[in-house]
């Protein structure tokens, strides 16, 4: 049995998915062409109450158009000292956008307003200006966190004083939503652009979409195809997309579930706290975990490995109840 809890990203499409794919209906998206493409677009943006989406062939691609749109050569985003953005996109803001980046540090991944205002630089003649701040949700690193509604709020109210863009990292949008009820038009209302990811947690083999308003969506196509992101017949990838919008946000619930379960079966040999779980995403602490991880993985358990003494696992759909008792069953006795 091979339990891989090392990312969400590791789903196969289900036979369902891929009857939906082959039965796509496509054309040139790069012509704009694509019904299925369209489809997904128009949806998604629907979901988010935004004027439009555009599907990217990654979730990297849709954050770094997002921050293209909203911070130009030079000037500065501020983001989290653990954002997916400035820790994993390979230095893009900067390579490609030209993007200054500044930090705050964070608990846990979750969004303290507070520690954002005094790093604010406004236009003068002198320092480097601060046009957009960037959010995680929910936070990967952080361990799946969900960031309060009212935290985003907040948020909201301090960019709009200082005239500041908001992007969201949405790539598990879908599992903050699954954890706190808050619906999708909420978050589009908060933020003026929102990536999210198809092939975490809802399943879809390839894909995202940034949703934004219709003037920066058109600018966002120029920076996609500059970008080289400008696909063709992608209606296959998007017909896996709309059918992992329909078919896959409510089972969500179960994934969190899941990974509650693990981290509470695992927290007696000390590998974890099932109370930071929000989510689909369980941290484990252990000094020597790369000794641990490689002993799991001969008896089928894969976990992620991020530094010396942490790790990763997250639950998904190709994870079953027997699958997290058999990690629970291997990493236990190898804990103790
Ligand atoms: C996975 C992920 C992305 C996008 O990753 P790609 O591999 O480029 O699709 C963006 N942000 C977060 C927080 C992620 O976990």
């Amino acid at each position: 049995m091979i339990v891989d809890l090392r990312s969400d990203t590791v789903t196969r499409p289900t036979a369902a998915m891929l009857q939906a794919m082959t039965a796509a209906d496509v054309g040139d998206d790069v012509y704009g062409e694509d019904p299925t493409v369209n489809a997904l677009e128009a949806e998604v943006a629907d979901l988010f109450g935004k004027e439009a989406a555009v599907f990217t062939p990654t979730g990297s691609m849709a954050n770094q158009i997002g921050l293209q749109l909203l911070v130009r050569p030079g000037e500065e985003l501020l983001c989290d000292v653990k954002a997916h953005v400035v820790n994993y996109e390979m230095g893009a803001a900067a390579a490609l956008g030209g993007i200054t980046t500044r930090t705050w540090s964070t608990p846990g991944g979750r969004l303290d307003v507070p520690l954002i205002e005094p790093l604010i630089n406004r236009p003068n003649p002198y320092a480097t200006v601060t046009r957009a701040i960037a959010v995680e949700n929910t936070h990967n690193i952080g361990g799946g966190t969900v960031q309060p509604v009212e935290s985003l709020r907040e948020l909201r109210a301090l960019a709009d004083e200082y005239g500041l863009g908001l992007h969201l990292d949405g790539a598990r949008i879908w599992n903050a939503h699954a954890a706190s009820g808050v619906a999708f038009e909420e978050y589009g209302r908060l933020f003026d652009t929102v990536s999210v990811c198809l092939s975490k947690g809802l399943g879809a083999p390839v894909g995202s979409l940034l949703v934004t308003d219709a003037e920066r969506a058109q600018r966002a196509r120029v920076i996609r195809k500059r970008l080289g992101g400008g696909m063709r017949q992608a209606g296959f990838l998007a017909a896996a997309g709309r059918y992992a919008i329909a078919h896959h946000i409510d089972r969500l619930a179960e994934d969190h579930a899941r990974a509650l379960h693990l981290a509470r079966s695992l927290e007696p040999f000390g590998l974890c706290d099932a109370s930071a779980v929000e989510t689909n995403i369980v941290i484990v602490r252990v000094p020597g975990i790369a000794a641990l991880a490689a002993a799991a993985a001969e008896q089928g358990v894969r976990i992620s490995v991020l530094g010396p003494d942490w790790g990763r696992m997250l639950t998904h759909y190709d994870v079953d109840d027997a699958g997290i008792e058999h990690a629970v069953k291997v990493l236990g006795e190898l804990a103790s």
